[in-house]
């Protein structure tokens, strides 16, 4: 069976892992050393060998991203950090960046260096304070380290808390001052991003990784994981199990393997359904517990690995009510630029809330699955598009649930509960 591979969460269970001097106990600040004595290209180049793809969902090769960013120009570069973590069930950057802030400082110091650059923010979700607090006493720390101020700076940002905003142009919007919404590409941020200047846009665990990969070797990094998924990553488990929490292992895990490591589902309680990379990835469910948990693997079964953010639901969940919460977060934080993903989310909403309180009909059932088509692909950014994902999913593997809901004229898990959406408003 896979093991775990603890590297970013090696020391996470030490009281102290947070502070530099902790960091620098376990060897930290010297992958920097050594990739600020390298040549920048250079630097690149290993990233590139290393097979490290983004973490944050897309799964874009990291060192070929820093490549794209034009050389020998005079133009100013920027690194952006996408701490904007919001996505239903994702939760690994915060606790990385609680036990471990530095290893993201390091991580930058290092992409500034490859992609030139001497400035890079870290754009935080503002309803984490407490994190904002700890990584900017990290930076502080950093600064008086003399890691940092000496040609390269960081600066931390905080966001207002919108969800579009993790999306990397409507972050950039946000970060110059702007109502956060995407942009249209091209121009791509690698040629003209945060301030119209070549600017790289890295997930937090993207970054954090890349100290390890330098100090070890990109033929270490590509000893993990599958064929072209290679690395190891940090899976959240979360739900009805006995242990939540983050499981750093090769990608290619499966979630049977995560389960057996982490102790499994809650006593006297079966897997019904679990998202493999949070709310905006297709759902699978028992069939699908031997899937390899990495990019090729989740895709050739009808999903994303997304964030690697592993909820799981036992047979006591409604689907039907499961699905109406994501959907109801959608519409919420849909930004209303466009007319598919403005206008069909609140209908989404409207029709579930009616399927869950059995108030439907199955011709509800079809309307709803030809509105989600008219979303999916329609839609300006991905926020659209993942909106469909937990209702077609659903619906392919639970029709029956959903049928239940109209037969019985309500939630047949729990009546009352399903009522409480009777006669709720837009
Ligand atoms: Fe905004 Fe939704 Fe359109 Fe994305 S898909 S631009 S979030 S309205």
């Amino acid at each position: 069976m896979t093991k775990l591979t603890p590297i970013l969460s090696a020391h996470w269970d030490e009281k102290d892992s947070f502070t530099i001097e902790a960091y620098k106990r376990h060897g930290g600040y010297t992958a920097s050393a050594k990739a600020l004595a390298m040549d920048p290209d250079a630097v690149i180049q290993l990233v590139k060998d290393s097979g490290l793809r983004g973490r944050g969902g897309a799964g874009f090769p990291t060192g070929m991203k820093w490549g794209f960013i034009p050389q020998g120009d005079d133009k100013d570069h920027y690194l952006v950090v996408n701490a904007d973590e919001s996505e239903p069930g994702t939760c690994k950057d915060m606790p990385l960046l609680m036990a471990n802030p530095h290893v993201l400082i390091e991580g930058c110091i290092i992409a500034c260096h490859a992609i030139r650059a001497k400035h890079a923010f870290i754009y935080i979700r503002g309803e984490v304070t407490h994190v904002a607090r700890r990584l900017n006493q990290a930076i502080e720390d950093a600064y008086k380290a003399g890691l940092l101020g000496k040609g390269i700076d960081v600066v931390l940002h905080i966001g207002a808390g919108a969800y579009i905003c993790g999306e990397e142009t409507a972050l950039l919007d946000s970060l110059e001052g702007f109502r956060g919404q995407p942009r249209l590409r091209p121009p791509f941020p690698a040629i003209a991003g945060l301030y119209a200047r070549p600017t790289v846009v890295n997930n937090v665990e993207s970054i954090a990784s890349v100290p390890a990969i330098i100090a070890n070797g990109a033929e270490w990094y590509q000893g993990m994981g599958t064929e072209k998924s290679k690395g190891a990553t940090l899976y959240s488990l979360s739900g009805h199990v006995k242990n939540p929490g983050q499981f750093e292992a090769p990608l290619g895990i499966t979630l049977r393997e995560i389960l057996e490591l982490s102790g499994g589902i809650r006593a006297g309680h079966t897997l019904k359904f679990w998202t493999p990379g949070g709310s905006s990835t297709p759902i699978f469910t028992t069939e699908h517990l031997d899937v390899p948990l990495d990019y090729e693997g989740v895709s050739a079964a009808g999903s994303m690995l997304g964030t690697k953010a592993l909820q799981i639901f036992d047979e006591t969940t409604c689907v039907v009510r499961a699905v109406l919460r994501w959907t109801e977060f959608y519409k919420h934080e849909s930004c209303g630029k466009c007319t598919p993903c403005r206008e069909g989310t609140w209908w989404l909403v409207q029709l579930l809330r009616d399927l869950e309180a059995g108030k439907g009909t199955e011709a509800d059932l079809a309307k709803l699955l030809d509105l989600c088509d008219n979303i999916m692909g329609r839609s300006f950014c991905a926020l659209g598009d993942g909106a469909t994902s937990p209702i077609t999913s659903s619906i392919k593997y639970f029709r029956d649930e959903y049928i239940a809901h109209i037969t019985n004229g309500g939630c047949p898990f729990d009546p009352v509960a399903s009522t409480l959406f009777a006669g709720a408003g837009a």
